[in-house]
């Protein structure tokens, strides 16, 4: 039997469902091949779930000091199998709507593995589908190595960590990057105690140096112990043996240190799989440039990780530019009304300029990942300083921090 379609998707995440909506705008045939779960890792085993629990634990950590804010909350527990379901349902519900809103916008969804059979050809459950354009977009999978393997039982991949119905005492996590810092939080909040291993320098090696330098002064205030410029010589009968020669034995290893395109045989490959950024809303801009030619400037993607405070930035970090050629403001959450009012006064805002524009920005705060939101329009439009300081920020809030920083300069 052949199927023909104008567009067949291989892999229905957000690189693909994003393609399959905007192609069915255009009034396109399309099919999307999903050999898992329609929405992919973001929805499943990411974004979403991880900001579930990420949720009740942020909510947790505010119970255990709510006193200081006049109230009073007798025998806090949490109940982590409980949470848990909660994101399964949260995770269920939004996958549901998005199968129903694929087919009601027109989709044909085909729940089995993908086989490209040629230019134009797919394989899959069976039959062959003739495609005008086949667009791979079949994602990443945790990334592990010849020393450092994952077992599923002691060492977890983000995956697996995310199907644990019981916290542990004690938890190693391999690699500080957005995964290992978000879970290194989530675990901190729920009193696990908490080691990171990174082999660079400084934790979250991506981030602009003083926002790793605030990240490790928030981890030691919440002892979470820290072994940077470090490693993982080997991992033997649950017992862990750093370059520097120190032996752990925690007792699960969360193992969060990349992940690897699933590479596919297509012209066109767009999100994780082609293994430029890998993040779902680069995923989704890839898509709609594919299917609508709508141009986006790939180095104006924001980095947002989760937590308390929100890390995020987005442009140039300082220290990729060459001294003398910037100018910088930096200002402290502290100095905002709202900060003192929620009781979360830790972060700063710091916004690097050249030539009258913004080329980087890099905050720790709470809403920081709204407030990147703002900063980037203003980059994506060109704006000048002189253009932002015109605008008018409400307050209290902390977008008004980026007002004062402009200021500042
Ligand atoms: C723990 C965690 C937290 C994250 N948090 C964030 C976050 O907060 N913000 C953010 O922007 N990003 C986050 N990410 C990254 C984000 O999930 C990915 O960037 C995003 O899912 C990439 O989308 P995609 O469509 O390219 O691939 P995926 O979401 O990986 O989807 C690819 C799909 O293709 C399917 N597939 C593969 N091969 C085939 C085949 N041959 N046939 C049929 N189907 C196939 C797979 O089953 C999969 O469902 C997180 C990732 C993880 C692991």
């Amino acid at each position: 039997m052949t199927n023909k379609f104008d567009i067949g998707i291989i892999g229905g995440g957000p690189a693909g469902y994003t393609t399959a909506f905007h192609a069915r705008k255009k009034g396109l045939s399309v099919v999307i091949f999903e050999k898992g779960e329609i929405g992919g890792v973001c929805l499943n085993r990411g974004c979403i779930p991880t900001k579930a629990i990420l949720h009740s634990a942020e909510l947790y950590e505010e119970l255990k000091c709510s006193a200081d804010l006049g109230i009073f909350a007798e025998n806090i527990g949490f109940d982590y199998a409980k949470i848990v379901e909660r994101k399964n349902n949260i995770v269920e519900k939004i996958r549901k709507n998005l199968v129903l809103a694929l087919k009601n916008s027109g989709v044909t969804i085909v729940n089995a593995e993908a086989k490209i059979l040629s230019d134009n050809e797919i394989g899959a459950d069976g039959e062959i589908f003739e495609c005008g354009k086949i667009i791979g977009a079949t994602g990443s999978e945790p990334k592990d190595f010849p020393n450092l393997r994952f077992d599923h039982e002691f060492v977890l991949s983000s995956d697996d960590i995310l199907s644990l119905t019981k916290l542990p005492k004690n938890i190693l996590i391999i690699g500080s990057g957005a995964i290992g810092i978000e879970w290194a939080r989530i675990f901190s909040a729920f009193d696990v105690e908490v080691t990171v291993v990174e082999t660079a320098e400084h934790l979250l090696p991506l981030a602009d140096i003083e926002v790793s330098k605030r990240i490790e002064r928030i981890f030691k205030s919440k002892k979470i112990k820290m072994y940077l410029s470090n490693g993982v010589e080997k991992i033997e009968n649950g017992t862990v043996t750093l370059k520097s020669g120190e032996i752990l034995t925690p007792e699960l290893v969360l193992l969060a240190t990349g992940r690897k395109p699933n590479t596919v045989d297509t012209k066109i490959c767009i999100g994780d799989a082609c293994g430029k950024i890998q993040l779902a809303h680069f995923a989704i801009k890839q898509a709609v440039k594919e299917i609508d030619g709508t141009e986006f400037d790939e180095t104006l993607v924001p980095s947002v990780v989760y937590g308390c405070p929100e890390i995020a930035w987005v442009g140039k970090r300082e220290q990729d530019l060459e001294e003398g050629t910037y100018e910088k403001s930096s200002m402290l959450i502290s100095a905002l009304g709202k900060s003192h009012c929620d009781n979360c006064t830790e972060g700063f805002i710091k916004i690097l300029v050249q030539d009258d524009k913004i080329v980087g920005a890099h905050i720790v705060s709470k809403e920081a990942s709204a407030l990147i939101q703002e900063v980037t329009i203003a980059m994506q439009n060109n704006s000048s300083i002189e253009d932002l300081k015109k605008v008018c920020f409400a307050h209290p809030t902390y977008s008004e921090g980026l007002f004062e920083s402009l200021f500042r300069l």
